[in-house]
């Protein structure tokens, strides 16, 4: 399950992308915004998701709409580190 940010809430203060491991997290046109193909909710990297712990205002959710198990999350990881690693 991927994150998302609600954009009413959001009030931009650039935190969660600066906290996001993965780059998921990216501002378009004054919109903060997750690639759910990049969010791994933090597995692999830490044991909770770094954007939702540290939004002020609490922007940051679970997506419904994106569920995926701990072998899937796990599998995302192992690509996303394959890519950091070579650049
Ligand atoms: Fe990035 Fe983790 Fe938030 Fe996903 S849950 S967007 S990987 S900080
Ligand atoms: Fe918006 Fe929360 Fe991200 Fe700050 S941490 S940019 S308020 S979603």
């Amino acid at each position: 399950m991927a994150f998302f940010i609600t954009a009413d809430e959001c009030i931009q203060c650039d935190v969660c992308r600066l906290e996001c491991p993965s780059g998921a997290i990216f501002s378009d046109e004054q919109q903060y915004q997750i690639d759910p193909y990049l969010c791994t909710e933090c597995v692999g990297y830490f044991p909770e998701s770094q954007c939702a712990a540290g939004c002020p205002v609490d922007a940051i959710s679970p997506d419904p709409d994106f569920v995926e198990s701990r072998d899937e999350l796990e599998h995302k990881f192992q690509l996303i580190a394959e890519i950091q690693n070579s650049c």
